[in-house]
């Protein structure tokens, strides 16, 4: 299985030249298996960049089929939505998955609401061109997919909770935590603990260098740590550090590599923007 950043950001998209090598759209995963079927985790506004390369394939021609699974609607997780344009042909076939809001509000709703003309042209999903049909989840549900299988949890994200994935295919398994904050980050909680058990990749939020988590606690995010405790825990291969701080600049995000490096044996990399992983 392959898996591509198309962004790692977390909150809000940054540009400028101390963001150019980890990049600055907010979050947007794909994974392709070796066979060629498709998955996307969350459309913050790198699945804009990926939209452009879809459209050079089927999804250009209306033949496109697509599963999206959101973490959940914070808007750095849907930002990209209004604006992925194989949404915009007719004939493209695209799922959106997600658990309901915590508001009361279904996930349907409130990817209308996002919709809606005082935030957007496009005025409700009705007017998207390709068959796209919203399917909610309770989290704890397996999913299963074309060539994956989806096994989600409920995490904890401030005062709400998100969505969080083991992804298996081709024999291997990716967990995705992001957006995520324990109730001590080093004592990771026990869903986390059985999602994440022997991946082959962790991708887990580090919005917060460890120096910085206390003033920030409580703000549903977690330090670098709790990654790093997580995939010790759980014997994954390999972290990746996810959902960056728009405040963390290049130079202080390879820093954060480093000190978290310098802790654990496990192979820690930062995720960034356009950048693939063979799993
Ligand atoms: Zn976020």
């Amino acid at each position: 299985m392959k898996l591509r950043f198309w962004g790692v950001r977390g909150s809000f998209a940054m540009s400028g030249r101390e963001y150019l090598r980890y990049g600055g759209n907010t979050t947007s995963i794909e994974l392709v298996t070796d066979a060629g079927k498709r998955l996307l985790v969350d459309l913050g506004t790198g699945a804009t960049e990926l939209a452009k390369q879809l459209m050079g394939s089927e999804f250009g021609k209306g033949q496109g089929v697509l599963p999206i699974l959101l973490t959940h609607t914070h808007l750095d997780h849907i930002q990209g939505l209004p604006f992925f344009t194989p949404f915009f042909i007719k004939g493209n076939e695209i799922r959106i998955m997600g658990a309901n809001p915590i508001s009361g509000l279904s996930l349907e709703s409130t990817l209308q609401n996002q919709l809606a003309p005082h935030y957007s042209p496009l005025n409700g999903l009705e007017n998207l061109a390709a068959g796209v049909s919203i399917e909610s989840f309770t989290p704890g549900a397996t999913i299963t997919l074309p060539g994956f299988e989806v096994v989600t949890a409920a995490v904890p994200h401030g005062s709400m909770w998100t969505t969080a994935f083991r992804i298996v295919a081709d024999g291997k398994v990716v967990t995705l935590l992001s957006d995520v904050e324990y109730p001590s980050p080093d004592d990771p909680l026990p869903q986390a603990l059985a999602l994440a058990q022997g991946a082959d990749l962790l991708v887990h939020d580090a919005m917060h260098a460890d120096h910085d988590y206390e003033l920030r606690r409580g703000w549903g995010h977690s330090p670098a740590r709790a990654g790093v405790i997580l995939a010790e825990r759980a014997g994954a291969k390999k972290l990746a550090l996810f959902h960056h701080s728009p405040d963390a600049t290049d130079d202080m995000i390879d820093e954060v590599v480093q000190r978290t490096s310098a802790r654990t044996a496990v192979p820690v990399i930062a995720a960034a923007e356009g950048s693939y992983l063979e799993v």
